[in-house]
Parts: structure tokens; C-alpha cells; sequence
């Protein structure tokens, strides 16, 4: 026999009894940015590969290895979207919304890369990304720290580390990126394959590296922060000052580079150890550069992306417990003509009792078996229709969760007796 056909590798289904979570982080998260005047913009799950190797940068993992690109009838190379910031960008250039206007935008959805899956790190994942245009103080950019700090304490998870860095102008960085070549190339014995790559390609990229072998090489390198002008000093100063005051801790991270190569002055990422290796749930940071790199006319972003799957194994280890309203009504059949007439009727409840949420019975028309799957739906009544009550204008409303006595009501006071 054939085999069945799974999932993807690292592509997963979310299934009916974890979705109440994921709805109620997108709620609090979307309930929140409303709170700040956040508008959502929706952009396709496709692009022009062309997009994302300008954005993103030819020299790093996204667009190195973990793109999915393809091409249509030897059309175009397209891609899956990686990551959300270079189509927002791409789609607020194309409609007109960014230069010289204020944009405070944020998406969701699903994001792809080909990485080796494992927990928390999925080909197909979830983001919620957050970006605004035009604004070139470091006030938006406390702005969108601030939020992201909102969202964890609505969460209720506790025990984020916020790291944060500059990593000041283009021109700052150039200089310091010639600091750091030399001082790599002082211990180049120390370095293992992908750095000496990256001593090429990306220097600042090796102080990103996860190898072990390289962290007290990496410790002792110079810091960027001490290569910044005053201008880029007074940009981060704001942000910490702002920090201090409302009492967000944070940490210093002169080793926070992030993957991307868009980046300039502030950057910053949520940490936790609860999730071992995986631990960044939010990464972001301001990218004055990008619209010039996609051919708009300059505009200053900031912005950050939150990785959904992350936040929910966090929730789910806290064990934050969804409490799920169990469904209002089950409706039962008896008969004939109240089963021909089913669908109708049940138009007709719905109707008096706005809000209810219900079930209508499909299937076997036994009493019995109907009443086991009101049971079964977790109703708190059954609602029972025959043909008597069709004739009375009536309706039996059994409750199913108190052991209370059914009773038969007017169906015009179905509504006060449902809410009271
Ligand atoms: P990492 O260092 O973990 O690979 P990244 O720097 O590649 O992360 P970003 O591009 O900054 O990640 O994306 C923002 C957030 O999206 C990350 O902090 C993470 O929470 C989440 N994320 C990124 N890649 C994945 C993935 N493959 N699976 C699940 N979540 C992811
Ligand atoms: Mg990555």
C-alpha cells in the first residue's frame, strides 16, 4: 500500500487544540498595537527572488542557504518570503506610502526558510512584524521597545532579557569593520571555516557565531560601541535613558550584530534561556539604508519581528491555560419535518439569540446518540426541537453541566432565558 503523504519537514499543522493559544497571542498582540495606532498592511507570500538578495544581503544564511526559490514555466526566479521587512518596504514604495510620510505598520504570517529543523526553529514559521517609516529620532525606536516589552507583561512572560546595541552609521561601521579585520587577522588561527569566510565577506558576521571555540576570541574584540561618533552616542542614550525611566531593564550587547546587513544604529532582540538554543523570540532594529538599497527616495524605519512559534512554546511551558468558552448550544432534532426543517430553524435561533455560538446536530437522528454528542461538543445546553414545539412556536432548552430540570419556553423568550 502506497504510503501516506506527511507534512513537510519543518512544516507543522497547528491543530484545533492548540489554536485557542495562538489566538489569544494574536489578539493581545493586535489589541495592542491598535492601542499605539498601528495599521496591519498584508503582503503576498511571493516575491521577485531579485527583492530579497537586494535587502537582505547576498552574504548571509537567508539568502545564502535558506531561501525557497523557484521558477514558474521558466518564468522569473520567485521566493518564499523569509522574513516580512523587505515586502513591506517593497509594497509601501509601490504604493506610494513611505516617502516623506510617517507609516506605523505591522503584519503577520508565515515566513520560510530552509533550516535544519528542530524546536523552535521550523522551515515554515510565524511572524509578527512590526515597521514604521519617517521618523528619524531614537523616539520611535523606544516607541517600538516599549511595545514589544507591552506585549510580553500582557502575556504574562516574565524573565525576557532585552540586549541592545548600536551599531552607528555606515561610515562608523566601515571604520570599526577595518578595526576588526585586523584584530581577526592577528588570531586568524583561531578561526574556524565559516569566519574566515566571513573575514571576506561579512566581518562584523563572526561575532554572531554560535560556535563555542569562538567565544573568548569574540569577547576580546574591539567594541563598536567605542567607534561611534557623538551623534550615534546621543541617538542610543535617548533609547537607554527612556529604558531606565520606565523601568524596562536591559542589557548591553556590543556583540548583538543581528543576521541581517540592513541594519544601522539601534538594534535589539528579546532573549530567554527557557527555550535552549532557540532563545531569541524578538529581533529588530532601525534600517535608515533599505529603502535607498530598493531604489525609493531616502526614508528612515525602524521595526522588529516577533517569532510566534517561540512566544507559544514559551506559553505553553508557563503553562498560561486558555480559558475556551465552551459552545452555548447544541441543537437536537425530533422528527421528520423538524429534521427536514433543521437548518432553518437554526437560522431562525440564531437569530433571536445574537453572539450564540452553536452546534446543529448532523447525522444519526436518535435521541440518544444526539444527546451524547451535545455531551461530546461541550455544550451547556441542548436545544430540542420536535414537531410539537415547530406547531407551538415553543423550544426545550436542557441544560447539560448543572443537572438542572429541562424546560420548554417560548421560543421569543429564548433570548432573555439564554442570557439571564
Ligand atoms: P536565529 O538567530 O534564531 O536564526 P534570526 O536572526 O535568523 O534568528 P530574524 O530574521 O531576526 O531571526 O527573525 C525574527 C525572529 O523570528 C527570530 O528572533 C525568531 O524568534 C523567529 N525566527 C527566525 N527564524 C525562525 C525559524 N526558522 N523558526 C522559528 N522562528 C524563527
Ligand atoms: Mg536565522
Amino acid at each position: 500500500m502506497a504510503k501516506s503523504i506527511q507534512a513537510i519537514r519543518g512544516m507543522r499543522d497547528i491543530l484545533p487544540s492548540q489554536t485557542p493559544l495562538w489566538q489569544f497571542l494574536e489578539t493581545q498582540v493586535q489589541t495592542i498595537l491598535k492601542q499605539y495606532g498601528y495599521a496591519e498592511i498584508r503582503m503576498p507570500l511571493v516575491e521577485h527572488t531579485a527583492l530579497f538578495k537586494r535587502s537582505i544581503g547576498e552574504v548571509t544564511d537567508i539568502v545564502e542557504k535558506e531561501m525557497y526559490t523557484f521558477s514558474m514555466n521558466g518564468g522569473d526566479s520567485l521566493t518564499l518570503r523569509p522574513e516580512g521587512t523587505a515586502s513591506c518596504v517593497r509594497a509601501g514604495l509601490e504604493h506610494g506610502l513611505l516617502y516623506n510620510q510617517i507609516q506605523r505598520l505591522w503584519y503577520q504570517g508565515a515566513m520560510f526558510r530552509h533550516e535544519k529543523p528542530q524546536k523552535g526553529r521550523y522551515r515554515q514559521f510565524q511572524q509578527i512584524g512590526v515597521e514604521t517609516y519617517g521618523m528619524a529620532g531614537p523616539d520611535i525606536d523606544l516607541e517600538l521597545i516599549i511595545i514589544s516589552a507591552k506585549i510580553w507583561q500582557k502575556l504574562g512572560l516574565k524573565n525576557l532579557e532585552l540586549q541592545l546595541n548600536s551599531l552607528g552609521t555606515m561610515e562608523e561601521r566601515a571604520a570599526y569593520k577595518i578595526k576588526l579585520v585586523e584584530y581577526f587577522e592577528q588570531q586568524i588561527d583561531l578561526l574556524d571555516k565559516d569566519s574566515l569566510r566571513r573575514l571576506k565577506t561579512n566581518p562584523l558576521r563572526i561575532l554572531d557565531s554560535k560556535n563555542p571555540a569562538l567565544t573568548e576570541l569574540i569577547k576580546n574584540s574591539p567594541s563598536l560601541m567605542d567607534s561611534l561618533g557623538a551623534e550615534s552616542k546621543q541617538h542610543f542614550n535617548f533609547i537607554c535613558d527612556g529604558l531606565t525611566k520606565l523601568n524596562i531593564p536591559f542589557t548591553l550587547n556590543s556583540r548583538l550584530v543581528r543576521g541581517l546587513d540592513y541594519y544601522s544604529l539601534t538594534v535589539f532582540e528579546w532573549v530567554t534561556t527557557e527555550l535552549g538554543t532557540q532563545g531569541t523570540v524578538c529581533a529588530g532594529g532601525r534600517y535608515d539604508s533599505l529603502i535607498e538599497q530598493l531604489n525609493g527616495k531616502a526614508t528612515t524605519a525602524v521595526g522588529f519581528a516577533m517569532g510566534v512559534d517561540r512566544l507559544i512554546d514559551l506559553l505553553e511551558i508557563k503553562q498560561v491555560d486558555i480559558q475556551l468558552k465552551p459552545l452555548d448550544a447544541y441543537l437536537i432534532l425530533l422528527g421528520d419535518h423538524a429534521n427536514q426543517q433543521k437548518m432553518i430553524l437554526a437560522e431562525k435561533i440564531r437569530q433571536v439569540v445574537p453572539n450564540l455560538t452553536m452546534q446543529v446536530h448532523c447525522g444519526s437522528t436518535k435521541i440518544k446518540a444526539q444527546l451524547k454528542k451535545a455531551d461530546q461538543a461541550n455544550a451547556q445546553f441542548a436545544f430540542i426541537i420536535g414537531d410539537d414545539e415547530i406547531d407551538n412556536n415553543e423550544i426545550i432548552v436542557k441544560p447539560l453541566r448543572t443537572g438542572s430540570p429541562q424546560q420548554t419556553i417560548d421560543f421569543k423568550n429564548l433570548a432573555e432565558f439564554i442570557n439571564t
